[in-house]
């Protein structure tokens, strides 16, 4: 017996090889994989009833190179693209998706922590320089009183950025560097806070922090994202989520290991874990309730010893599709599918071409030195000259430096 299954599975190999050569015989030598299992941000067309999802920051407040804090991207069919939570380290992997940043012009900010918006203020001044010429838009809860509210923390980034404002207004065409803040009720519920282009976003009430955190629920063309930013279990994303497409809930790091891996003391590891955050037998419970399409649970450090531990736990309450994210992990929904990948990306990412043509900087704009710095400038004509004269060569101008001597 046991000779004859040694013997079966050498003729199940061979069989196996014969088959293997037969596909490899359909793709040819010069064309690429038609289908392949890795998502390389830029080379792939959307279908028009498609929604893109690409995870850009799963992890903790703390950035690491694995992953950035919370950050998603929802890209869809009709060409309109979404940024939920901007936190701290996302924007490099923002970049790494190599879209134009005049299309990443509408941000929803789920609340205030600097690890749900620590990039924002990258992302929006750096971004003048990235060829970002549209204003940027950005949607986030009022809160408690209003000095809790988005509108007044965007007030103060402003004036704190002051100086950073005042190199670029009259260097560069500036229009980039516009913001426009839209502040709503932290406690509607199922409030419609966006509606354009066949594309409604509401904003639910989230239990996080203080008053003035919100989860978001994105609809377009029958197809629903939710975005619980960071909540304990609450009963609105139960109720308004119920059947979501693709629902993204926190599914923090099991106290257990908040106490062993990352010091915290047991008091503090419960606190934090399941009264000011979701553990994962929580998320279960409330995707157990929401039953969604796909359930996708966030905010972790996402390795390999930690994943099976994490699904461990959320098992206990669920048992419905799942994904627990880390950073690049890319979902493609239609009706009848969500396809899961992981992205490659490219790390020498260059700014995508301006959208729209560039003004010449407004100058009244420009903030001078004071004579003391600028007595300190080395013009160095020798060598800037050419430089000049090397611009103005090849693009027929008539440039002259600021510093001549
Ligand atoms: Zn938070
Ligand atoms: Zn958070």
């Amino acid at each position: 017996m046991k000779k004859y299954g040694v013997m079966g599975f050498l003729v199940g190999i061979a069989t196996c090889a014969v088959l293997l050569t037969l596909v490899a015989a359909k793709l040819s030598p010069t064309e690429p994989v038609p289908d392949r299992d890795t998502y390389f941000p830029g080379t792939e067309a959307l279908s028009p009833d498609e929604m893109r999802v690409v995870a850009l920051g799963t992890g903790m407040p703390s950035a690491r190179p694995k992953q950035a804090a919370a950050c998603w991207l929802v890209e869809l069919g009709n060409g309109d693209k979404f940024l939920f939570d901007l936190g701290s380290g996302c924007h490099e992997r923002l970049a790494a998706q190599k879209i134009p940043y005049d299309y990443l012009d509408k941000v929803f900010i789920g609340h205030l922590h600097v690890d749900h918006m620590g990039d924002l203020p990258t992302f929006w001044l750096g971004g003048t320089v990235m060829n970002r010429l549209t204003p940027l838009r950005i949607w986030g809860p009022s809160g408690g009183t209003p000095e809790y509210g988005t509108k007044h923390a965007l007030d103060l980034m402003e004036k704190m950025y002051v100086w950073d404002i005042g190199t670029r207004g009259g260097v560069v065409d500036f229009r980039g560097g516009v913001l426009e803040v839209h502040e709503f009720p932290f406690d509607g519920v199922n409030e419609v806070i966006y509606d354009e282009n066949g594309v409604v976003v509401r904003s639910i009430p989230a239990v996080h922090g203080l008053d003035g955190a919100v989860s978001f629920i994105l609809e377009w063309n029958g197809l629903t994202f939710v975005y619980g930013s960071d909540t304990i279990p609450n009963k609105w994303y139960i109720e308004h989520s119920k059947g979501a497409d693709f629902a993204v809930h926190e599914c923090f790091l099991p106290s257990t290991l908040l106490v062993k891996r990352q010091g915290f003391a047991p008091l503090e590891a419960l606190n934090v874990g399941t009264q000011g955050h979701t553990s994962p037998e929580q998320f279960g419970k409330v995707m157990s309730l929401v039953k969604p399409r796909l359930a996708v649970g966030y905010h972790f450090y996402n390795d390999f010893d930690i994943e099976p531990e994490v699904r461990k736990r959320v098992r206990k309450t669920y048992d419905g599709p799942l994904a627990l994210a880390t950073d690049y992990m890319v979902f493609n929904v239609t009706k009848d599918d969500i396809r899961v990948r992981m992205s490659v990306v490219d790390e020498e990412v260059w700014p995508s071409p301006a959208l729209k043509k560039k003004n010449p900087p407004d100058t009244s704009k420009a903030i001078s030195f004071s004579d003391f710095t600028r007595s300190g400038a080395l013009g160095f004509p020798e060598v800037v000259g050419p430089i000049y004269d090397e611009i103005n060569e090849l693009y027929g101008t008539n440039y002259e430096p600021v510093f001549k001597e």
